[in-house]
Formats: C-alpha cells, sequence, structure tokens
C-alpha cells in the first residue's frame, strides 16, 4: 500500500521558512493570507505546481494560488540531525525519542509520556536500534539487486524519516489527521503506510516484530527516494505495488528479492488466475476493496516476477518510460496496456498463461 492524494486540504505550510538559497515562493494559503516560502521546484501538471521542501516534503498548490516566484538556488536538505528535531517537534519532546541511522531518521512516539523508567527506555532504545537495522538491509538488498538487474538508482536527497508509534490509537488518529478520509481505509485496517507527500514511512511497533507491512512500505520509500519513480507521477499500481512487493524477508532481515518465487504471492496468483492481467494493467480497479486488492498485490508479483526473469530488457524499458513521467502529468490510460505488450511482444493474455505455467514449475523445482 503506499498513498498518493492529490491537493492536500491544508495549505499553511507551517514546516517551512524562508531562506536565501532557494526559491522564494508567495503562496496564498487557505485562509487567503499571503505566505512566503523558500522551497525547490518539483514540476507542475493539470494547473497544479509540486514544491519540495527542506525536510523532503512535497506539496502540490494549485498554480493560481503561487502568486510569485523569484529563482535562487535549491534549499539544502536537512541533515538527519535537523530532521529529528522536526520530528520531536511535531511529536512532542516528552514522548519523542529519536535514533539517526543515516539515511534514516527514526523516531518512536511512546504511548506514554516521558518520565518513563529505565525499562521503556531501554525498550525504546532497542526498539530503534532493531528498526533502523532492519531499514538499513532493506536499502542494502534493494541496492544489491537493482544493480544485478542493471536498473540505475539516482543518490539520495533527503534523510528518509521513519516514526514508529508504540500505541495504535496514536497512529490510527496520526493516519486520520494526516490522510483524512481520501485514502478510503479506516485507520484499524492500515498495519504500516508510506505518506508519499511526507515522505514518512510511519509504522505500528507491532509491526516491528515481523516488519512485514514496514518492509513493503520501506521499498515504496525507496523507489521514490532513488529516482525509480517521481512522487505523485501518475503511474500504474501494478508498477508501484509488483516493485513493493517483491522483497521478502524473515523478520531480521531480508531474505530474497524480485527474482525469487514468494511462496505466499505465487499460490494466491494461481489461485486467482481468472484475475485478469489485462483488467490488472489497463486500469487500478483491481486494487479496491480488500480481496480483490489481495489478488491485486499477488498478480502484480507475478507480472514483475515474469517480466524480471523473462523479459529483462521489456522491464528495463517500461521502467524507463514511467520513471520519466512527471508529477502529475495527465495519465495516459491507453498507453498502460500497449507498452507491456509492446514492450514485450506478447498480449497480457499470453503472458499470463506463460507465467502459470513458469511459476509451478519454479515451484515444483523448489520443493
Ligand atoms: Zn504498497
Amino acid at each position: 500500500m503506499c498513498f498518493r492524494r492529490t491537493i492536500a486540504a491544508g495549505l499553511l505550510l507551517p514546516w517551512c521558512l524562508p531562506s536565501a538559497s532557494a526559491d522564494v515562493f508567495t503562496v496564498k494559503d487557505d485562509n487567503g493570507e499571503q505566505v512566503t516560502v523558500s522551497a525547490r521546484w518539483g514540476g507542475s501538471g493539470r494547473q497544479v505546481a509540486v514544491l519540495e521542501f527542506p525536510n523532503g516534503r512535497v506539496q502540490p498548490i494549485p498554480e493560481d494560488r503561487i502568486l510569485a516566484r523569484e529563482p535562487a538556488d535549491d534549499p539544502a536538505p536537512l541533515t538527519g540531525e535537523e530532521l529529528a528535531g522536526q520530528l520531536v517537534d511535531r511529536f512532542g519532546a516528552g514522548r519523542t525519542v529519536t535514533r539517526v541511522e543515516a539515511p534514516y531518521v527514526l523516531a518512536v512516539v511512546m504511548a506514554a509520556p516521558n518520565g518513563a523508567d529505565r525499562a521503556t527506555k531501554n525498550r525504546v532504545q532497542a526498539l530503534l536500534k532493531k528498526a533502523g537495522l532492519f531499514l538499513k538491509g532493506v536499502q542494502t538488498s534493494f541496492e544489491n539487486e537493482m544493480r544485478e538487474l542493471e536498473i540505475d538508482l539516482q543518490p539520495l536527497r533527503y534523510a528518509l524519516p521513519v516514526v514508529i508509534f508504540e500505541s495504535d490509537s496514536d497512529f490510527d488518529a496520526y493516519y486520520r489527521t494526516e490522510l483524512g478520509e481520501q485514502a478510503g481505509l479506516s485507520a484499524k485496517n492500515v498495519a504500516s503506510f508510506y505518506d508519499v507527500l511526507s515522505n514518512r514511512l510511519i509504522l505500528r511497533a507491532r509491526e516491528c516484530r515481523s516488519f512485514d507491512t514496514p518492509l513493503h512500505e520501506s521499498i515504496h520509500q525507496l523507489v521514490y527516494n532513488r529516482g525509480l519513480i517521481r512522487r505523485l507521477a501518475p503511474v500504474p499500481l501494478w508498477l508501484h505495488e509488483g516493485l513493493a512487493s517483491g522483497f521478502e524477508g524473515d523478520g531480521v532481515r531480508v531474505k530474497s528479492g524480485p527474482r525469487a518465487v514468494n511462496e505466499r504471492y505465487a499460490s494466491v496468483a494461481l489461485r486467482t488466475r481468472k484475475a485478469d492481467w489485462t483488467d490488472l494493467v489497463e486500469n487500478d480497479k483491481a486494487f479496491q476493496g480488500d480481496v480483490l486488492a489481495a489478488q491485486a498485490y499477488a498478480q502484480s508479483w507475478g507480472l514483475h516476477w515474469l517480466l524480471l526473469t523473462r523479459y529483462p530488457e521489456a522491464y528495463q524499458q517500461i521502467l524507463k518510460h514511467y520513471r520519466q513521467v512527471e508529477p502529475l502529468a495527465e495519465p495516459d490510460p491507453a498507453e498502460r496496456k500497449l507498452l507491456v505488450e509492446r514492450s514485450t511482444g506478447k498480449t497480457l493474455p499470453e503472458l499470463q498463461s506463460e507465467f502459470v505455467e513458469a511459476v509451478s514449475k519454479a515451484r515444483a523445482r523448489k520443493r
């Protein structure tokens, strides 16, 4: 899962201050007030501009709200320590403990305010350390896998924020505040998420036992931050979710990448082989609703697995196409199916049949 919002409801821009080293924008906020902000230009489309702030947040703003722009150098990204300071400000000094494990900046939001006893402090420190080590391992596995697939990664521009809520009710409240009704899911059904606007990975502490959903969400964060897909670009969900579903962990580290058979997804994909790949690729409807979404994730994993193991050059072409799509660009539904079929020289039903046969054989070999 990852969340792509279009225009954020609140346009109060409290996180940024003018700086001499950046483009300076004069913007009209939700209250009609003029606000001056320092930001990096992140592109524009459909009459909406995207501003990028030094903490890695992107903010879509209707172009008619930008009253003036004075060009200057890009603002310097926040250091890990500065970003940690922002997280403490956001979640409260009495409740927030941070750890910088570059490139990650981790924050645990404690269930109870400070004054915590030694056992609680030790527990929080252990959680920060464990999560930091796990995520750094994910990053290394991701980089290694992309290198082997000859997929270029851009260097990181921003430190990567990770917020871990000890309490489920705090997680739920944050989810509702940040995403409101837009995501279409109730907070309690969300185990973890990556927020494409704030660039934050948001985790429940209990998910850090298996790191199952944190692994998936952290791949979303890496995909965006290493330049494979631009944030807010209209890129099909089969590509987003196939990429994020390609890595499997064992609770301590990543144990396999997208070219290995993921037993869980493979069995769902085979059981639900009537879920049509043409539909999956043509539109994102398959990802709506809990039951259908589970099938769509498995089928997206399957399409990736097939492309990466049998059509690596076609996959390169598809990825090359989508990594150039600009934020908020006009979506092009007609091209989605065409791109996969043209790159592979096969129709989607042919590819799906090939997958069923190939993954069945691969599973048989594993046994
Ligand atoms: Zn996802």
